[in-house]
């Protein structure tokens, strides 16, 4: 089917205008099929993986069908997580940019409810927000449904797969039922059907099949190494390419932490970006990559999910994702609008097995790469250095002012081969700084006999270093060294955080202890994982206020929790521990 341009789908002038000004021409296969199907009244089932513009598939529809004049909510969206909540937000505002009196306003938990109050009470015709805070206002009646003709599901796989099923249809079970339901996802699943069924009135299916849309823009590689030597095959492949802005996959958030420390460490603009990090950090977090003040964003899946930065020159796969779905979604991030983009995967152990489920299911073949050796990078900095001073020597306009310091130097007979050689020495610092002898091409070969690391190396899920031996790197330590000392066990079994991210439903507990008596977050952990016995990464987020303090937990745990927890003491002050209000 060829795709459909803007002009040809019927849309009003302002739309029109507002598509043209973003840039968009020609409409991509999901906004080609569902748009018309949309804008006739239809409930929509709607599948294209990650970066297909499926937000302005029911985006733009959407902002057609809303009437300015009425002030009444008229929309609600429903997707996984606040980042996207508010991206969604702002792309509707770049689409109804032409469109005055429209009003969007966005819900989501750990944000204040006053600001959401206020907003809600204006009735803004659309609404977009994440689940559980949708679930709060329909109780608080503080969202009204009364008007509701269009609820749509973003990233309905996602919210399923977070745990939000029950909530999913709490809400859609409140809504009017004569309305439109259009329902998103990037993956097809009994459960997306079954919910399709019970809530769509006679759906008509949009799927657009996945090779369409793998990138061939993408070029993918993968490379085998060792978990201790990811880090240095990352800033190899970084230095080769040239790459400029990064995403970065882990699979756990402690993994995040320890790599963006590590990138740290060695001088690269990394941050990192999970769901343990508070509303504000992350959004800071997230402009500064946007704006390219970040080189190196570190995520985990759910965290990233349905982000959209354009100019992502190349995604690492840190770690083999868990489900190779995840891995056609973390990849998509770059090589978009035509542009050519790079992603790297890193194997290790029985990662590889994972690899080839990964190329079945995704029905694409990954080439197999090498990571540079310390020779091709020292020349890339030497090349680099080359154009770059040929470029300051025929650009720059002020060299002049050198001329007394040039006339100094070689009147004290230094040669102006000297004089050059230190200034690259004082600017550059060593040329192979940073970079250590590990050669990966013989390491490989070493280690293709050696199977029973391999799968050792896999057993614990993620490995880590202990900060000791990367100081000893940086001072000139070996990797022969390191691996004498071999890898304990026990660091590894530190880290084994295991699908940290597939968290069950969530409820938020009402403690009696905040600031003022001094609690931090590890009092909380501390007291709840010793006198329940939960795990301590099973509880989520902690939010200490002046008097009292807010725990997510499982919720299934949340009532046992209670009746231990409750007339507790938690750093020695007793504490009344209640299942938050809604
Ligand atoms: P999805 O929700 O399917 O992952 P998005 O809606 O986030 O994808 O869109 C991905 C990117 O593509 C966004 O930057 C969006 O602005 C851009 N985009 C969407 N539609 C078009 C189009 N027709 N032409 C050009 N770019 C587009
Ligand atoms: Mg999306």
């Amino acid at each position: 089917m060829i795709n459909l341009r803007f002009e040809e789908l019927g849309l009003s002038a302002e739309i029109q205008k507002a598509v043209a000004d973003l840039g968009f021409i020609e409409s991509t296969p999901i906004q080609s099929q569902a748009i018309p199907i949309i804008m006739e009244g239809k409930d929509v089932l709607g599948m294209a993986q990650t970066g297909t513009g499926k937000t302005a598939a029911f985006g733009i529809p959407l902002l057609e069908k809303v009437d300015v004049l009425t002030k009444k909510t008229q929309a609600l969206v429903l997707c996984p997580t606040r980042e996207l909540a508010v991206q969604i937000s702002e792309e509707f505002k770049k689409f109804s940019k032409y469109i005055p009196d429209l009003q969007i306003t966005t819900i989501f938990g750990g944000d204040s409810y006053e600001r959401q109050f206020r907003e809600l009470k204006r009735n803004p015709q659309i609404v977009v927000g994440t689940p559980g805070r949708v679930i709060d206002h329909l109780q608080r009646q503080t969202l009204k449904v009364e008007h509701i003709q269009t609820v749509i599901l973003d990233e309905a796989d996602e919210m399923l797969n977070m745990g939000f099923r029950e909530d999913i249809e709490l809400v859609l079970q409140g809504m009017p039922a004569e309305r439109q339901t259009l329902l998103f996802s990037a993956t097809m699943s009994s459960d997306i059907l079954s919910i399709a069924k019970t809530y769509q009135n006679h759906p008509v299916q949009v799927q657009i099949a996945r090779k369409e849309v793998t990138a061939s823009t993408i070029e993918q590689f993968y490379f085998p190494v060792r978990s201790e030597q990811k880090v240095e095959a990352m800033c190899r492949l970084i230095e080769f390419y040239n790459l400029q802005l990064m995403l970065v996959f882990c699979n756990t958030k402690a993994q995040v932490d320890e790599l963006v420390d590590e990138l740290q460490g060695r001088g690269i603009g990394a941050e990192g970006l999970h769901g343990d990090m508070k509303q504000s950090q992350r959004t800071m977090v997230m402009g500064r990559f946007k704006s390219s003040r970040v080189q190196v964003l570190v995520a985990t899946d759910v965290a990233a999910r349905g982000i959209d930065v354009s100019g992502v020159d190349a995604v690492f796969n840190y770690d083999v994702p868990q489900d190779p779905e995840y891995y056609v979604h973390r990849i998509g991030r770059t090589g978009r609008a035509g542009k050519l983009g790079m992603s790297f995967t890193f194997v290790s152990g029985r990662d590889r097995y994972r690899l080839m489920d990964i190329e079945r299911f995704a029905k694409i073949k990954i080439k197999r790469g090498d990571i540079p050796d310390k020779q091709s990078i020292i020349n890339k900095r030497k090349e680099n250095l080359v154009t770059m001073v040929k470029q300051e020597a025929l650009e720059s306009g002020d060299l002049k002012q050198y001329d007394d310091v040039i006339s100094r130097l070689i009147a004290e007979n230094i040669e102006p081969r000297q004089v050059l050689a230190a200034l690259f020495k004082l600017y550059m610092g060593d040329l192979g700084r940073n970079l250590s002898d590990i050669d990966f091409s013989q390491d490989e070969r070493k280690r293709s006999t050696d199977s029973k690391y391999g799968e050792k190396d896999n057993k614990f899920g993620k490995d880590r270093f202990s900060k000791d031996k990367y100081n000893d790197r940086d001072s000139g330590g070996k990797y022969g060294r390191e691996k004498e000392r071999g890898f304990g066990d026990k660091d590894r079994e530190r880290s084994s955080y295991k699908d940290k991210e597939k968290r069950p439903k969530m409820t938020r507990l009402f403690v009696s202890v905040g600031k003022r008596d001094r609690i931090s977050h590890a009092d909380i952990v501390g007291a709840f994982a010793s006198k329940t016995g939960m795990r301590g990464r099973d509880i989520g987020e902690i939010d200490i206020m002046e008097n009292f303090s807010f725990v997510e937990i499982p919720a299934h745990l949340a009532q046992e929790v209670v009746d231990v927890m409750h007339q507790n003491t938690i750093k020695g002050k007793k504490a009344s521990v209640e299942i938050s209000a809604k």
